[in-house]
């Protein structure tokens, strides 16, 4: 009996799920890529013109987040953004060659130049910035159309510590300056393919000043007047949450 494989299958950011959010169990193919050695779990790509098989349907990842458990978002995160990766390398940037999937890792090599190409991901800074000991920042993102009050976030770039991008993304987005700067944790984000860097910082200086192309608006809020803040499965939302809890019991 052939053995099935657990299926990530991905339309882009959409994942194929049954009606109670279960991953379907396929026959592995040559062209899926293996997400763990053992070839139980896979991922694939389900084509724009592919049928949707009966009972199945297709979901946003970032909608099944807030349901799955961390490991659950993990696996998928992974499996989304190696086929998101293999999908945009299908050529050899230094020469412009076909490229072929390298047969024991995640590598899309030319035969041309040798040139190995490997999946990336794009450090992301986010900071919970607070005020004494019961006050934080939050930002309403300019491109955003809802009521909701997230944390700074930014990518880091070339040449920068993270620290550094930390105190240049405050600064730029909201005008102040920060002390402090200390690492809380981090979390794969495939949207498309950012690994979030979390901090916590204290506020130093400054009055808020909005980067208008980027904040609509910002506000220190008392831990018990919070707005509308991140959905939970998100870095924020545990960010806050986490900080809330610290501050609360010490
Ligand atoms: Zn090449």
């Amino acid at each position: 009996m052939t053995q099935l494989s657990l299926a990530y299958i991905f339309q882009h950011q959409k994942l194929l799920v049954d009606e109670n959010f279960q991953l379907p169990k396929v026959e592995k193919l040559a062209s899926d890529l293996p997400i763990h050695q053992n070839d139980q779990v896979i991922a694939r790509d389900l084509l724009e013109d592919e049928a949707i098989p009966e009972g199945y349907q297709l979901i946003p990842i970032r909608e099944l987040i807030q349901s799955w458990s961390s490991s659950d978002f993990l696996q998928a995160s992974r499996a989304v953004q190696l086929l998101e990766w293999r999908r945009n390398h299908k050529f050899c940037s230094h020469c412009g060659h076909a490229t072929e999937v390298h047969a024991k890792e995640y590598a899309m090599v030319c035969p041309a130049c040798a040139y190995h190409q490997y999946p990336r991901v794009q450090p992301c800074i986010i900071t919970i910035i607070t005020k004494g000991d019961n006050e934080v920042l939050l930002a309403k993102s300019a491109h955003n159309k809802s009521n909701m009050y997230g944390l700074i976030a930014g990518f880091v770039e070339v040449g920068e510590t993270l620290e550094e991008a930390v105190q240049r993304e405050a600064f730029e987005e909201v005008g102040l300056k920060l002390k402090n700067i200390r690492y809380m944790s981090s979390q794969p984000w495939p949207f498309p393919s950012n690994l979030m860097i979390a901090f916590h910082a204290e506020y130093e200086s400054g009055d808020i000043q909005l980067q208008l192309e980027e904040i609509s608006d910002a506000q220190f809020f008392k831990f018990d007047q919070l707005p509308e803040i991140p959905f939970k499965g998100s870095i924020a939302h545990n960010m806050i949450m986490q900080m809330i809890d610290s501050k609360t019991v010490a």
